[in-house]
């Protein structure tokens, strides 16, 4: 379990995540296999997971985004909140991939990141989630799951992973 960054009520009055430009965007989310495991314990339907392990988008009639399957358009919520994938938990902080290393990175697209970027609240945050990131157990989830780390334009990098 991740602790939150941004306040719920913060993010359900935003809508800056969800939702994504391209049908095949590197932003939508990627899942780790115990996500997999945790939505169709679920009874997700497992169309809704692509072959390549994110969670499909949806085309919108008139809309410029496409959707993630999971959110709720009408208010902006998560159907899957209680047992949503890693990554949204993680956002809007990223694990990326550089150089052949890898990072803990930031969207500052987010405006509540941006907002307290380098602020000792976002400090204390990210020295919490370098610890998180590097401990044995998450070494461990990261190193199994390789297909999670990707390259992302515009993000600010953190702190290696000692991966
Ligand atoms: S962009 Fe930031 S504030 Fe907006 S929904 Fe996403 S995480 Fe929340
Ligand atoms: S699973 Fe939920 S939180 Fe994650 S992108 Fe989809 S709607 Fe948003």
């Amino acid at each position: 379990m991740i602790k939150k960054f941004v306040p719920s009520e913060i993010c359900l009055a935003c809508q800056g995540c969800c939702r994504f430009k391209n049908i095949d965007s590197t932003w939508s989310v990627a899942l780790l296999d115990s996500d997999i495991k945790r939505l169709l314990r679920h009874n997700i339907p497992p169309a809704l997971i692509t072959r390549d392990k994110r969670v499909a988008l949806e085309p919108a009639k008139g809309e410029e985004y496409f959707f993630c399957s999971f959110l709720r358009r009408d208010n902006n919520s998560c159907r899957v909140y209680s047992f949503r994938p890693w990554e949204c938990r993680l956002y809007p902080f990223l694990v990326q991939k550089k150089d052949n290393k890898t990072f803990l990175a930031v969207d500052l697209n987010c405006p509540y990141a941006r907002s307290r970027f380098r602020t000792i609240d976002f400090n204390k945050y990210t020295l919490y989630l370098r610890l998180l990131l590097n401990s044995p157990r998450y070494l461990k989830t990261l190193k199994s799951n390789p297909h999670i780390f990707q390259e992302y334009a515009g993000t600010e990098l953190i702190s290696e992973i000692n991966i």
